[in-house]
C-alpha cells in the first residue's frame, strides 16, 4: 500500500512540474515581435481624399434581398463617382465589369511569374431604420476636418450624430452608413494605389481589386460571379484579403487584454437555418390532450438546448488561444499551454461565455417557435426554428444527422431554410499572413497579431476555389462602441483609423 502511495505521489510531482515547465515555457502571444523601432504612425489623409470618401458614404447604395426592389440608380452614380474621383487609377489599370455592378481592377505587375494578390471590398451597405434616403434631398454637408476629435464612447448608440448619408466629416470622425462596413476599405485601397501611381510606382505582382455590389444580400450576383470570372481564367491568387475582422481596441475583446488585438479571420462559420414542424393532437383548449403539439416543440427546443454539438478547438482557435493566453491569469494559462491534460476543462470555461463558446463549437440557437393563432385553439402542428453557426469541421449533414436523432420518437417534418458550409481553414504560415503582421507592427508597436474564426459571414468565402490563402482583415482598431455601430446606428470610423488604412495598404501593395 505504501509503495502504492509513494508511485501516486511521484506521479503526481511529475504531472504538477510538467505542466508547470509547459506553462512556463509556452510560446504564449506575450513574445510578440512587438519591439519594432518605427514609430506609430497617424496620418491624417488629406482634405481631398477625406472628401473622396465623404463623397461616396453619400451615395446611398442600399441592397435589398429582392433584386427587383433595389434602387440600382445609386449603384450607377457610385460608378460614375468612382471614375471621376480617381481617374489615375481608370488611366493605369485594366478595368471590367462582372454582371453589371461587380468592379474589377487589374494593376499590372512586373513579375509574371508571380501569383497575384486580391484584396476585396463591396460598396452595397445595409439599410437604415426608419430612414428612407430618396427624401433626403438637400444634404448639407458638414467638411471640419480639423475638430479635435471626440474622446472613444463605450456606450450603445441610439441616433445619428449626422444623418446616415451625410458623409460628415466632423468631430475627428467620418460619419455615415458604410463607413466601418466596408466603403473605407474600397475607399482606402484606391488612395493607396492611387498615390503610389502618382509617385511612378508599379507592384511586383498584380494586383487586382474587386469590388462586389450585393455582399449584404447574398453575393450571388457579385462576388460569386467575378469568384468564377476567375476560375474561368486559371487565375489563382497568392492572397485574398477581406472584411471579417478588425483590430479590437484594449479591454473590448476580452477585458484582461490591454494590447490592441488583431483579429483575422482565417476561416468563417457556415450556417444552417432548420424549420421543425412537430405533429399532434389539435382541438380545443377546453378539453386539451395530455400534451399538445406545442408541448411536443417545447420538449425537443429543450432537447436542442441541452445536446448541444460538440466542442472542439480547431487551429486557427488554437493559435488565437496561445496568442492571448500570455494575457490571461495563471488557471487559463495552464490550461491553454497543457491541453494535452486539461483540454476538458479549457473547453468546459470556454463554452460559459457566448463569445468564446461560438469558437470552439457548432452553435444552437432557437429563434422562433410558433403553435396556433388563437388563444383557445390547440394546432395540430407547431412549428420551431433553430439556427445553427457550424464551425469548420463539422457539415451540414453531421447538423441534420445531430437533429434527426433529437427528433427521434416524435413525429416532425424538418425543413431546410437555409444553408452554407463552413469555409476551410486557411493556413498562418504563408506570405500573405506574414505581411498582414508586418505591416500592423509599423502601424501598431504593441499589437497581438492572431488567427480566429470569423462567426458571420463574408464575401470572402466564394474565392475559395482561386485562392488557399484567404484572410478576413480590416486593419482599424475599433473600440466597442464602434464595433456594435455595425449594421447600426451612428456608424463612423476615425480619420485616424482612416489614414492609418491608407497606410496599411499603400505598406502592403509596396512590399507584396
Ligand atoms: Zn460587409
Amino acid at each position: 500500500m505504501k509503495k502504492i502511495l509513494i508511485t501516486a505521489g511521484i506521479l503526481l510531482a511529475a504531472v504538477v512540474i510538467t505542466l508547470a515547465i509547459r506553462t512556463v515555457t509556452y510560446g504564449f502571444g506575450s513574445e510578440r515581435k512587438n519591439t519594432a523601432a518605427a514609430p506609430a504612425i497617424t496620418a491624417r489623409p488629406s482634405d481631398a481624399a477625406l472628401e473622396r470618401f465623404a463623397g461616396g458614404l453619400r451615395i446611398p447604395t442600399v441592397s435589398s434581398q429582392d433584386y427587383d426592389d433595389t434602387d440600382f440608380r445609386p449603384f450607377d452614380e457610385f460608378i460614375v463617382y468612382l471614375h471621376e474621383s480617381y481617374p489615375r487609377i481608370y488611366e493605369n489599370m485594366e478595368t471590367s465589369t462582372v454582371g453589371k455592378y461587380g468592379l474589377l481592377f487589374r494593376w499590372k505587375g512586373r513579375d509574371d511569374s508571380l501569383q497575384p494578390v486580391l484584396f476585396l471590398s463591396h460598396y452595397d451597405v445595409v439599410p437604415v431604420t426608419g430612414y428612407d434616403p430618396s427624401t433626403d434631398t438637400g444634404k448639407e454637408t458638414v467638411f471640419r476636418p480639423d475638430d479635435t476629435p471626440l474622446p472613444p464612447i463605450s456606450a450603445v448608440a441610439e441616433t445619428w450624430d449626422y444623418p446616415p448619408f451625410s458623409g460628415a466629416v466632423a468631430e475627428g470622425r467620418i460619419y455615415g452608413r458604410g463607413s466601418l462596413d466596408m466603403k473605407c476599405m474600397l475607399f482606402a485601397l484606391l488612395e493607396s494605389a492611387d498615390s503610389l501611381i502618382s509617385e511612378g510606382f508599379r507592384p511586383e505582382r498584380d494586383i487586382w481589386f474587386a469590388f462586389g455590389h450585393d455582399e449584404e444580400v447574398s453575393g450571388r450576383n457579385g462576388a460569386l460571379r467575378m469568384a468564377e470570372y476567375f476560375k474561368d481564367r486559371g487565375i489563382r491568387f497568392d492572397a485574398v484579403y477581406d472584411e471579417g475582422g478588425i483590430i479590437a481596441a484594449p479591454g473590448s475583446a476580452m477585458e484582461s487584454i490591454d494590447s490592441p488585438l488583431a483579429l483575422v479571420g482565417t476561416g468563417e462559420k457556415g450556417f444552417l437555418t432548420l424549420e421543425i414542424e412537430v405533429k399532434g393532437l389539435g382541438g380545443h383548449s377546453s378539453m386539451p390532450p395530455a400534451k399538445s403539439s406545442l408541448v411536443y416543440a417545447a420538449e425537443i427546443i429543450e432537447k436542442l438546448n441541452s445536446n448541444q454539438m460538440k466542442a472542439r478547438i480547431i487551429p486557427p482557435v488554437a493559435s488565437f488561444l496561445k496568442n492571448i493566453g500570455g494575457e490571461t491569469g495563471l488557471v487559463s494559462r495552464t490550461a491553454i499551454a497543457n491541453r494535452w491534460l486539461l483540454g476538458g476543462i479549457l473547453k468546459q470555461t470556454l463554452s460559459k461565455s457566448p463569445a468564446s463558446n461560438a469558437l470552439i463549437r457548432t452553435t444552437t440557437a432557437i429563434t422562433m417557435a410558433k403553435g396556433s393563432d388563437a388563444a383557445n385553439v390547440l394546432s395540430s402542428s407547431a412549428v420551431v426554428t433553430v439556427n445553427f453557426r457550424i464551425l469548420p469541421g463539422d457539415t451540414v449533414a453531421d447538423v441534420m444527422e445531430h437533429v434527426r436523432e433529437i427528433c427521434a420518437g416524435y413525429d416532425t417534418e424538418i425543413t431546410v431554410v437555409s444553408q452554407r458550409e463552413a469555409s476551410a481553414v486557411s493556413p498562418e504560415n504563408t506570405i500573405g499572413f506574414e505581411m498582414i503582421r508586418e505591416c500592423l507592427t509599423t502601424l501598431y508597436p504593441d499589437v497581438i497579431t492572431t488567427s480566429y474564426i470569423t462567426v458571420g459571414g463574408t464575401d470572402a468565402y466564394k474565392y475559395q476555389n482561386v485562392s488557399d490563402n484567404i484572410y478576413r482583415f480590416m486593419p482599424i482598431e475599433l473600440n466597442g462602441y464602434e464595433q456594435r455601430a455595425i449594421h447600426s446606428e451612428n456608424e463612423y470610423i476615425s480619420i485616424e483609423n482612416y489614414g492609418r488604412m491608407i497606410d496599411y495598404f499603400t505598406d502592403m501593395m509596396s512590399r507584396y
